[in-house]
């Protein structure tokens, strides 16, 4: 059973002890932050959003982190993926208003990377950013938000994207499609292979630009809504869980593979789920919030806590009158972040193979930091307004 640390978004009073930075202060102090960096060289690894972007993780939370490694001794830096760390203080994350530096995860051109002989359906080796690997301490700093890949991205997607390079992020997508689904042999109709492309909603499957018998899912827009094999000849094509789910399974590994490179006991996680939209902090934009905020976690086992924060915000309610109106429910079963992104892409499926991997329990304890205080009134007397 692993400890998950949680502050929750509600207040009782309006005093500032009761807002989600203070109560992530409580959680650095539970997480003995300060006694655990001394001398270390610290890596905050955060999504800092793309173009636009305003949800990311606000500068406030990050200050805080920040400030408790320098207390504790230590040598703190943010780092992210070249293209969103380049930009990053446009979006208000610089050296003035975080207190330390951000910098490339690879360097400016991905350049710089380890890599790790771990053979998996496509991928043979996976190259961690060497500014990750240098750091002797790793602080998992997520922001919650769904995702089109596998519905949902916090303390996993924070690190099994963002810690490794270019190359090895478009060799996870590409995962996918290792799985067979299309059998072009049973469709050879051109006019049939346009009428599949045009039945999809979603521009979720596409005719290849070099062979025209051939189709292409695009996984990431595709709702498993069915419509495409109602009008597909039988056995032409599959909409399959295991292209969906190998994106987690990769997600997993790739996350064990990074943590690997740290010391037991020298990384820690962090997730703060407030504006969480539909899809990443990668799209270049913010769009409006479909969940209500559910509050910061934190704890040292990152299976424990994203299956923590997958609960809380599952006992939320999906904000449906915010959601594009390009996106559609058809299942309400389930999370709701598998509502709007399908069946097959359920978020808590990261946190199964991170756990049969070793990283961590999807059995916890959720301790909070600051309790809601219960307020008790007596009955009114009514005033009337005559
Ligand atoms: S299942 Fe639905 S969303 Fe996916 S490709 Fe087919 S029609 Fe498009």
């Amino acid at each position: 059973m692993s400890i998950v640390y949680f502050g929750s978004p509600r207040q009782a009073r309006w005093e500032a002890k009761e807002s989600l930075p203070a109560k992530l202060d409580l959680i650095i102090e539970k997480l003995a932050i300060r006694d655990r960096v001394k001398g270390e060289t610290v890596a905050i690894k955060m999504h800092t959003g793309n173009n636009l972007s305003y949800s990311t993780v606000h500068p406030v939370f990050v200050r805080k982190v920040v400030q408790a490694v320098k207390d504790g001794g230590g040598k703190p830096f943010v780092t992210d993926v070249n293209w969103d760390a380049r930009g990053a203080e446009e979006r208000g994350y610089s050296s003035e208003t975080i207190g330390c530096p951000v910098f490339p995860t690879a360097g400016p051109d991905e350049k710089y990377f380890y890599a790790h002989l771990r053979p998996y359906k496509n991928i043979q080796d996976w190259k961690v950013a060497g500014m990750i690997q240098d750091a002797s301490f790793l602080i998992n700093l997520a922001h919650a938000k769904g995702h089109p890949s596998c519905s949902f991205g916090a303390a996993f997607k924070n690190l099994a994207l963002g810690c490794m390079v270019g190359e090895t992020r478009g060799a996870m997508h590409d995962a996918m499609h290792f799985d067979k689904y299309w059998w072009a042999e049973r469709c050879p109709d051109a006019a049939m292979r346009q009428r599949i492309v045009e039945v999809c909603p979603h521009d979720g499957i596409v005719i290849d630009r070099d062979k025209p018998e051939e189709m292409h899912l695009h996984f990431e827009q595709c709702n498993q809504c069915g419509r495409c094999l109602q009008v597909a000849p039988p056995g032409s094509l599959k909409i399959d869980p295991v292209n969906f789910h190998t994106f987690q399974e990769a997600c997993a590994i790739s996350t064990a593979v990074t943590l690997s490179t740290f010391e037991p006991g020298k990384a820690t996680h962090m997730t703060i789920a407030t504006h969480m939209t539909p899809l990443c902090d990668c799209f270049g934009f913010t769009s409006m919030p479909i969940l209500p905020d559910a509050g910061v976690f934190g704890s040292d086992d990152i299976v424990a806590i994203d299956q923590a924060a997958l609960d809380v915000i599952g006992r939320t309610r999906l904000i449906e009158e915010n959601l594009p109106t390009s996106m559609e429910v058809h299942t309400r079963e389930g999370h709701p972040f598998r509502w709007i992104h399908g069946p097959h892409k359920d978020p808590y499926l990261v946190c199964e193979y991170g756990e049969q991997l070793g990283l961590g329990s999807r059995q916890y304890e959720l301790v909070d930091v600051l309790p809601v205080e219960q307020i008790t009134r007596t009955s009114v007397t009514y005033i009337s307004a005559k």
